[in-house]
């Protein structure tokens, strides 16, 4: 049986720190306390310029949504069958 997950990239160098998608999932992002970019809520203090993770796909519809809504594109979502 083939199940599905979503990985979720973010491009931190083209965040500029609106939140809005931190106000859209805040269940999955946060804003780092170490620069004000965008990180995932368990990674709270993160600074490079990238970080990903996988996530169950049951996630994929409120991902997506914050894909689009962000202005700089600092977000991407990649389905992958395992
Ligand atoms: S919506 Fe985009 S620019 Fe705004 S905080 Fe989120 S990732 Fe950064």
């Amino acid at each position: 049986m083939s199940t599905q997950q979503i990985q979720v990239k973010l491009l931190r160098y083209k965040c500029i720190g609106c939140s809005y998608c931190v106000s859209l999932a805040p269940e999955i992002f946060s804003i780092s306390v170490s620069d004000g970019k965008i990180t995932f809520l368990f990674e709270n203090a993160f600074d490079d310029d990238t970080i990903d993770a996988f996530f169950d796909s049951s996630i994929e519809p409120i991902a997506q949504q914050t894909e689009n809504i962000c202005p700089t594109g600092a977000i991407k979502c990649i389905m992958h069958k395992r």
